[in-house]
C-alpha cells in the first residue's frame, strides 16, 4: 500500500532521514521546515500521513497538530508527533492536541514502518466513507459536516485481554475512572465468548500471555465477522517490537509499551474511541442520506432516481428468465383543484392517503414509487397482462371507491386517478442499449390517452380501456383464491415499499 507523507521537522538532515527511510518502503514523502509550512502543505497537497516534529521555532508541533485538527476538512489525518523529548507528560500533550501517535528519536525503523503502515491502512478506510459522505451530499441531502475531533470519548465499551493481574487491574481501573465500560478476561477462548454475544468499542490485548499467543488472537479477532473492524490496541514489552510490527500488520491500530503509564494509555485509547465513532457516524450518515436521497419524505415511497436503476434491474433479470412486467403509470384526477379549492396542505394529506391505497393493493415484490407531484408509478415484475389490467383496476378502484379522508371536508373528498400501463416484454430489449425513459413513456402515452377518454379509467398499450371482461377470468381465479401467488396478505403488502 503506498501513501503520500508529509514530513515536518526544522533540521534538514533529520528530514532527510525520514524521507530516504520512507522512499525505500516507495512512500511517497513530501517536506517541510517549519510549522507554517507544514499547514500550507496539508492544505496544498493533500498527505495521507503527517509525521511532525514537535521542537521547531516559531509554531511548535503541539500547535501545529492542534490546528491540523481543529479543521474539519484535515481533522481524520493521522498525526504522528516524533520527538527526542521521553517526559510522559509531552507524549500525553501531543496525544490530546489530537496526534494518533508518538515516535521517539532516534527513530526505531521497524516501530517507524508499522505505524506508517497502519494508519495509512486506517486513512484509507476513512477516506473511503468521506468519499461516500460527498457524493450523498451530491444528492442534495445535507449532512452536517463531521469533525473527527468532535467525537465523544467516553461510554466505550473495552474488552481486555491480560493474564497479568498487576496490569489488568491498572488498565481496567484507569479505563474504568475515564468512564469507560471495561470487562476483563484472561485467555483467548473467554475472549471470543465474550465477543460472540456482546457488542465491544475497543479491543486490548496483551502480546505476552503465558499459555497463548495474543498474535494468534489478534488475527482470529481480525477474521471474527463480529470483531473484524474494531480497534485492536497491543499491550507489550519494549523488546516485542518485532511481534509488534507483525501484529500491527495483521491489523492491530496501535500499542502500549510496559510499564502500562496512565496517561498514555487513556490518550491513546481515546484516539481510537473517536476514530470508531468517526467513522461509524460517516457511515451512518451515509446510509440516513442515501435513504434520504432514494425515498420521498411526503409519502415515503421510493423516488424516481430508484425507479430508474431498479427497473434497470428488472429487466436485465428478466430478460435472462423471460419473464415478463407491467408498468403502471398513475396521475390523480384534477388534483390542482384540490389544492386550490382546500390549500397545499390538503392536498398533501391527499397524497399520502393515495400512496397508502396504492401500497395496500400491491405484492411485497411490486414496486410503488411517487415520480413526482400527483404521479406515481407501481413495477410487477412478474405478471400476466390480464394480472396487470386486474391490478390496475384494482388500484383505480381503491381510489375512486372510497372518499379520501382529510382534515376539511366532512367525510372526505372524492378522488378519482387516470392510469395508463404497458406490458413489457423483455424480447423487445437488447439489454445493452435499454432506455428506463422510453419505456416509462410507454405508459405515460397510455396515461395521455386515459386522460383523454374522460378520466378515472385504466388505458394499456395496444389494448385500450380495460374492462372487466379483459381480466375476468382472472378473478375469477383470484376470488376462489386458489391462486397463492396473487392472495394479498396484508402483512406483506407494505414491507418492501420503505427503504
Ligand atoms: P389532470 O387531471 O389533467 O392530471 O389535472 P391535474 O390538475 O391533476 O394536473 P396538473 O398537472 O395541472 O396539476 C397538478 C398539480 O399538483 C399542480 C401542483 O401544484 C400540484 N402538486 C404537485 N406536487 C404537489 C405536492 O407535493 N403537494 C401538493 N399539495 N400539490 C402538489
Ligand atoms: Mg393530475
Ligand atoms: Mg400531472
Amino acid at each position: 500500500m503506498s501513501a503520500r507523507v508529509l514530513v515536518v521537522d526544522d533540521i534538514l538532515p533529520n528530514v532527510k532521514l525520514l524521507e530516504a527511510k520512507l522512499a525505500c518502503e516507495y512512500y511517497e514523502v513530501i517536506t517541510a521546515t517549519s510549522g507554517k509550512e507544514a499547514l500550507e502543505k496539508v492544505a496544498s497537497d493533500n498527505p495521507d500521513i503527517i509525521l511532525l516534529d514537535v521542537m521547531m521555532p516559531g509554531m511548535d508541533g503541539f500547535e501545529v497538530c492542534k490546528r491540523i485538527k481543529e479543521n474539519p476538512d484535515t481533522a481524520h489525518i493521522p498525526v504522528v508527533m516524533v520527538t527526542a523529548l521521553t517526559d510522559v507528560q509531552d507524549k500525553v500533550r501531543g496525544l490530546e492536541a489530537g496526534a494518533d501517535d508518538f515516535l521517539s528519536k532516534p527513530i526505531n525503523d521497524v516501530a517507524l514502518m508499522a505505524r506508517v503502515r497502519s494508519l495509512a491502512r486506517l486513512k484509507m478506510a476513512l477516506d473511503e466513507w468521506r468519499v461516500r459522505e460527498d457524493a450523498a451530499n451530491q444528492f442534495g441531502v445535507v449532512t452536517e459536516k463531521t469533525n473527527l475531533m468532535n467525537e465523544p470519548i467516553e461510554g466505550a465499551r473495552v474488552l481486555l485481554v491480560e493474564d497479568k493481574e498487576f496490569d489488568k487491574n491498572k488498565i481496567t481501573g484507569a479505563l474504568a475512572a475515564d468512564l469507560n465500560i471495561v470487562m476483563a478476561v484472561d485467555n483467548g477462548m473467554k475472549a471470543m465468548e465474550l465477543v460472540s454475544s456482546q457488542d465491544f468499542d475497543i479491543l486490548m490485548v496483551s502480546l505476552n500471555l503465558k499459555n497463548e499467543d495474543g498474535l494468534r488472537l489478534c488475527s482470529h479477532l481480525r477474521s471474527n465477522e463480529r470483531t473484524r473492524a474494531l480497534p485492536i490496541v497491543l499491550v507489550a514489552e519494549d523488546n516485542d517490537i518485532q511481534r509488534i510490527a507483525h501484529g500491527m500488520e495483521i491489523g492491530a491500530y496501535d500499542y502500549i509499551l510496559r510499564p502500562v503509564e496512565k496517561n498514555e494509555l487513556l490518550a491513546r485509547v481515546r484516539t481510537q474511541i473517536r476514530r470508531k465513532r468517526y467513522q461509524d457516524r460517516l457511515r451512518s450518515s451515509y446510509e440516513i442520506s442515501l435513504s434520504m436521497a432514494l425515498t420521498d419524505s411526503l409519502t415515503g415511497l421510493y423516488n424516481r432516481r430508484y425507479l430508474e436503476v431498479h427497473l434497470g434491474k428488472l429487466i436485465e433479470n428478466n430478460s435472462r428468465s423471460k419473464k415478463v412486467l407491467a408498468v403502471i403509470m398513475l396521475d390523480i384526477d384534477h388534483f390542482k383543484s384540490v389544492n386550490d379549492t382546500y390549500g397545499h396542505g390538503v392536498g398533501d394529506e391527499v397524497l399520502k392517503v393515495f400512496s397508502a391505497r396504492l401500497k395496500e393493493n400491491v405484492r411485497s415484490f411490486d414496486l410503488v414509487v411517487r415520480m413526482g407531484g400527483e404521479e406515481f408509478v407501481v413495477i410487477l415484475p412478474d405478471v400476466s397482462p390480464e394480472r396487470a389490467y386486474m391490478v390496475a383496476e384494482r388500484l383505480r378502484k381503491s381510489i375512486c371507491e372510497k372518499l379520501v379522508p382529510c382534515s376539511v371536508e366532512e367525510g372526505g373528498l372524492n378522488i378519482t386517478t387516470s392510469i395508463g400501463g404497458a406490458i413489457i416484454n423483455n424480447d423487445d430489449y437488447d439489454v445493452n442499449t435499454i432506455n428506463i425513459n422510453a419505456i416509462l413513456e410507454r405508459a405515460d402515452k397510455a396515461l395521455y390517452e386515459a386522460k383523454h377518454s374522460g378520466r378515472n379509467c385504466s388505458i394499456f398499450e395496444n389494448k385500450g380501456k380495460i374492462t372487466k371482461n379483459d381480466y375476468k377470468e382472472i378473478e375469477r381465479i383470484s376470488l376462489e383464491d386458489t391462486d397463492k401467488d396473487f392472495a394479498l396478505p396484508k402483512e406483506e403488502s407494505t414491507s418492501s415499499n420503505n427503504v
